[in-house]
């Protein structure tokens, strides 16, 4: 899963090799700073060419697994891997889908509602000197950071895969906007006095009115940024790329033809240029073209066509990579199958609930075009098998993420689900008894009365509906 969707035989071979290295590593226990290996050692034992080994290195010094280590006691060094690795593609697909502020502050929101319920269910003792002290160091205008408190709340969840989505989220709005260190005093006020009520919500175990009073705050925050003047409601593709590794002007020329791929909205297939165009029209070497080609093709902005006619041209936008790193970050830190599950339920809810908005709000012929996608899904899902299907993204629950209008909600939804089928077939081959909740006879009735519901215009029901379903499925039998 982690070669990214270029058709050559060395980029497979690579993406395999990086598979098996970023197993090895886990294998080990993740020792930061150990060398897994020199050049020598590593071709030896991956069995394959340098060139490949080359390029397996290059992923996985994208995924901050591992880095190579130049001169004498060199060799790939087991490296950390860290927030940064997941902002950077996380930033470039939600440009590439066009998503909106409006679009990451829902997004958000849903999160940290999320997170602000969970928090309040699993408060203890130990947590309750933890948020005073914040609450108390912020009224007293010692906190540098507003989001110290959020980041705390995403804490108490004790969910890694929560806990990343929330600082991805928050860190990705802020590209939105430029920075606010100078709050009015009224704002900070304000901010306090909602931290405060969020936190007592949470301390006195009380997961609705802290979901409540999370979704008021955020809600005023959003407001509060979007009336400020210098804020965008697209972000500016030039803050994209930045930090990938290798030559720098490769990595310059990288941002450059993205820039150009975003601003004038070619489309998927779109042709970008021939190397030997790209060289004169960018006045750069051969080597430099070629590294930007190896950095757009790694984060799916566009691959390279073989033979004539060939060159370089604009991909469809995938969160494959981006998935992968993801799963990559959250396996360090010991994500388990109830993490996701977690996160899971109430991300299909809000699916459920937009996605009945949408079509509650579209007119007759669109709402007959939508409530068909979601009956092809069935179809797909029959036909194919729910993998496959899922794999192509034409399974009934991709499709109802489609169907929300919210790229940014469904770049998260498709990837918690991504998570969950690489949980799910491991636990699946280990225990036949989890196999049984994902047969065809349990869940095509589920997603057929979803349907029917949404198709009727009944949002709630869709959701009463879509809560069962995810009970029947979110938590196998162990
Ligand atoms: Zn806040
Ligand atoms: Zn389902």
């Amino acid at each position: 899963m982690i070669a990214p969707r270029i058709d050559s035989r060395q980029a497979k071979l690579a993406g395999r090799a990086a598979e098996q290295i970023v197993a090895d590593v886990i294998e080990l226990g993740w020792p930061v700073g150990q060398v897994l290996g020199s050049e020598a050692e590593l071709l030896e034992r991956y069995g394959v060419s340098r060139a490949v080994l080359r390029e397996a290195v290059r992923l996985v010094e994208h995924q901050r697994v591992a880095r190579m280590r130049r001169g004498t006691g060199g060799g790939l060094v087991i490296d950390e891997p860290d927030i940064d690795a997941v902002i950077g593609p996380a930033i470039i697909y939600l440009l590439r889908v066009d998503a909106t502020l409006d679009q990451i502050f829902d997004t958000r929101i849903l999160l940290e509602e999320l997170a602000a319920e969970l928090a309040s269910q699993r408060a203890g003792e130990s947590d309750l000197a933890l948020l005073r002290r914040t609450l108390e160091r912020e009224a007293a205008g010692e906190v540098p950071d507003y989001r110290l408190l959020h980041s705390h709340v995403a804490a108490l969840t004790a969910n890694p895969v929560l806990e990343l989505f929330v600082e991805t989220f928050a860190r990705v709005s802020n590209f939105y906007f430029a920075d606010r260190a100078a709050l009015p005093e009224s704002v900070v006020r304000d901010v306090c006095r909602a931290h405060d009520a969020i936190a007592k919500a949470i301390l006195t175990n009380n997961p609705g009115l802290a979901r409540e009073r999370m979704r008021r705050h955020l809600g005023a925050e959003a407001d509060f940024i979007r009336a400020q003047p210098d804020t965008v409601q697209r972000l500016d593709p030039a803050v994209a790329l930045a930090g990938s590794l290798g030559d720098k002007r490769g990595e310059a020329l990288a941002r450059q033809l993205f820039t150009e791929i975003i601003s004038s909205g070619a489309a998927p297939g779109n042709f970008v240029g021939s190397e030997t165009a790209l060289m004169d029209k960018h006045q750069a070497s051969r080597a430099v073209v070629r590294e930007a080609i190896r950095i757009l093709e790694y984060h799916q902005i566009a691959l390279t066509r073989r033979g004539p006619g060939g060159g370089l041209f604009v991909a469809e936008p995938d969160s494959t990579a981006l998935a992968e790193i993801i799963a990559i970050y959250l396996r360090r830190r010991g994500v388990k199958l109830r993490h996701i599950s977690d996160l899971r339920t109430g991300l299909e809810l809000a699916v459920t609930e937009r996605a009945a908005e949408q079509l509650r709000a579209a007119p007759a012929a669109e709402l007959e075009a939508m409530a068909a996608d979601l009956t092809q899904a069935l179809r797909a899902e029959s036909e194919l098998g729910f993998a496959l299907a899922f794999s192509r993204g034409e399974d009934f629950h991709s499709v109802l993420g489609g169907l929300t209008g919210n790229p940014a909600l469904q770049l998260l939804h498709r990837v918690t689900m991504r998570l969950g089928w690489q949980f799910f077939s491991q636990l699946a081959t280990a225990n036949p008894r989890v196999n049984a909740i994902s047969e065809p006879a349990a869940i095509e009735p589920a997603h057929r009365d979803i349907t029917e519901a949404l198709r009727a215009g009944d949002a709630e029901l869709a959701v009463m509906r879509m809560r069962a379903h995810m009970n029947a499925t979110a938590s196998p039998p162990t």
